[in-house]
């Protein structure tokens, strides 16, 4: 995801590394390589300049005094550094402020209303939403007012079948009475979510925004939410705006950034309309639906990971305590490498790899090309179940015989078991910074 803005960043970070000085002309050619990667990304031409402009006056104007203050009392920052802060802040301000609030009425069925064009994601993200609420203790039911795309009614039922929540359809109402008799049946089931699966189109159309009125007008939702395909880049902005002015929607649900998205709606969509993002869809299956956090992406982004993204998957498949208990310790330094498989072993369990690789910092800073396969994380794994208790904890004993020995043992070569000690090194320095200098978990760059 976001590759090619990721790289434009790094590209930057990388002309103002082991500068003394951030020169006037320095940060030109920086924010030039800032400038390409965003448009290439497909970031609304409007909002690069503003982000252009913004960055450089703050990179430029501000006498760059390399010491910052943080709860460890000031340190020294590197002019590189504080440059990466000042784009991850205005990233962040871009995309933000957070609100991935939903509004629920105290008494009657809450109304959820999904709209968006066809493929986006809408049907899919319905499911997701079912299965988040019902996590959070709610009752939904799903109604299938998607009657024009084939498969779109029987797709929303299957949905429901899987998650033990009613599926609300009726061949023979139109849409906009089905979705008020939907509320009738709730109240009857004493269901306190209504979340309608509206009808989309190939591109935005008369006909399809008369009948998302009529429903709205219909119905009178708490929440319209926009599902854009963060894929098509700018188009979904412009689609986003549409919407917007005809149905004063709430906020965006953007699906596929687990795809190939080029980030240029997730960087936009808020600028241009408005509106907040709420949510991202990461994938097809039913959890894979995050609540955005600017400061996430923005991590990402600018390639130094998602901690607390990161943290908040293990919670899911750890036992919070303990995730908190490897959290600190990660972020301390207090890091083994037995603590560096027992992650690993908690990573197979989370599933896609790829997924993780985009939030973990160290693995997000590897060479092109380089892909962490499940095949290599079991070496890993063999090389470390090779090593002494003692090794575990302190890797700075090893010599060449203990080399030789786990190497032997993991049937690897001494050049794997190397490499894997010098990645571990990198990985404990880096959480070590973060952690140390940020004073929680919240500020994730190195110096700060
Ligand atoms: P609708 O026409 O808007 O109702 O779209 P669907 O819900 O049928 O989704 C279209 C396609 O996108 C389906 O193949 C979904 O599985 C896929 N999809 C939806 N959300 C995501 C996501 O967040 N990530 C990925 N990779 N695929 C998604």
């Amino acid at each position: 995801m976001l590759d090619a803005v990721s790289k434009g960043f790094k590209a930057a970070r990388n002309r103002l590394r082991g500068k003394a000085e951030i020169t006037p002309e320095v940060v030109d050619e920086a924010l030039r390589d800032i400038r390409v990667a965003l448009l290439e990304a497909d970031v609304e031409f409007g909002v690069v300049k503003r982000f252009i402009a913004s960055v450089r006056e703050k990179a430029t104007g501000e006498v760059v005094d390399t010491k910052v203050e943080s709860k460890k009392g000031a340190m020294k920052v590197s002019p590189a550094d504080h440059f990466v802060k000042i784009c991850h802040d205005e990233l962040e301000a871009l995309m933000g402020p957070v609100d991935t609030s939903l509004t629920f009425k105290a008494k009657g069925p809450t109304g959820i209303m999904m709209v968006g064009l066809q493929g986006s994601g809408k049907t899919t993200t319905a499911g997701k939403l079912a299965n988040k609420l019902l996590a959070e203790g709610k009752k939904p039911l799903l109604v299938a007012a998607d009657i024009y795309r084939p498969a779109a009614v029987e797709q929303l039922k299957v949905l429901g079948q899987r998650l033990g929540v009613p599926v609300y359809h009726d061949p023979n109402a139109r849409p906009p009475q089905m979705c008020k008799a939907a509320f009738e049946q709730a109240r009857a089931q004493h269901r306190d979510v209504v979340i309608l699966d509206t009808a989309g189109r190939l591109a935005i159309d008369e006909d399809m925004m008369r009948e998302l009125e009529e429903i709205k007008a219909g119905t009178e939702p708490d929440n319209i939410l926009l599902v854009a395909d963060a894929m098509i880049g700018q188009d979904a902005v412009k689609t986003a705006a549409e919407f917007d002015r005809r149905l004063s929607i709430d906020g965006f649900i953007l699906t596929k950034l687990d795809g190939d998205a080029r980030g240029g709606a997730a960087l936009s969509i808020k600028e241009v309309t408005g509106k907040p993002i709420k949510f991202l869809g990461m994938g097809e299956n039913l959890d894979k639906l995050e609540e955005f956090r600017p400061e996430g992406l923005a991590g990402r982004i600018l390639g130094f990971g998602d901690i607390v993204g990161l943290m908040q998957d293990f919670e899911k498949v750890v036992d919070e305590q303990k995730a908190q208990e490897d959290a600190e310790k990660i972020l301390s330094g207090n890091f083994t490498l037995q603590d560096f498989v027992d992650q690993i072993r908690v990573v197979k369990k989370m599933g896609s790899l790829s997924e993780l690789l985009e939030k973990f910092p160290l693995f997000g800073d590897l060479p092109e090309g380089v892909n962490i396969d499940d095949k290599e994380l079991g070496r890993i794994e063999a090389m470390v179940d090779s090593m002494t208790p003692d090794e575990r904890k302190n890797p700075s004993l090893f010599n060449d015989s203990r080399l030789n020995r786990v190497a032997k043992g993991s049937g690897r070569t001494k050049k794997d078991v190397q490499e894997l000690l010098t990645r571990y090194n990198g990985m404990r320095t880096v959480m070590k910074q973060i952690g140390g200098n940020a004073g929680g978990l919240l500020s994730r760059l190195p110096g700060f």
